[in-house]
């Protein structure tokens, strides 16, 4: 997962790329999930950063839009990094995927339709939606929150 002190810009249309640009544009593992739907291998070392990461946003490693924060973020124990919420809902979407023989529900970022993972509902977390959203961290990128200079 990239960590960046200062957060992307948002961008204000659709991004939209041929696949060699967004080869250019990502790291092979980022281009690997966000553009060719891989999934990161769970516990890895993108998992252990972000259990350590404190309060911040997380953007679209590959069109920098905001899609979720460390408000919603929660331990599930999955080995991926979860989150009960999107931080800004019009930026994620979801879409049935029905690859590999199961039905799930994909998450794909709204701005460059890149693949984040997938949501699963009702499995019984202690969350105020019962929602897990399972990501792969290696396809977003961290922005920590400022310190307050009063404190
Ligand atoms: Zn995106």
């Amino acid at each position: 997962m990239e960590t960046r002190s200062e957060a992307p810009a948002e961008p204000a249309a659709k991004v939209v790329k041929s696949d060699e640009e967004w080869q250019n544009l990502l790291t092979a593992e980022q281009y690997h999930i966000l553009r060719k739907a891989g999934t990161e291998r769970p516990n890895g070392a993108v998992y252990k950063e972000f259990k350590q990461q404190g309060e911040g946003s997380y953007h679209c490693a590959g069109c920098g839009a905001l899609l979720f924060s460390s408000r919603e973020k929660f331990d599930s124990g999955c080995g991926w990094p979860s989150f009960y919420d999107p931080a800004k809902v019009e930026n994620v979407l979801t879409r049935k995927d029905v690859a590999l023989g199961m039905i799930r529900v994909e998450v794909i970022c709204a701005k460059c339709e890149g693949h984040l993972g997938h949501v699963f509902e009702g499995e019984g977390f202690d969350t105020p939606t019962d929602k897990r959203y399972c990501i792969n961290g290696g396809g977003l990128k961290f922005v920590p929150a400022k310190q307050d200079p009063t404190e």
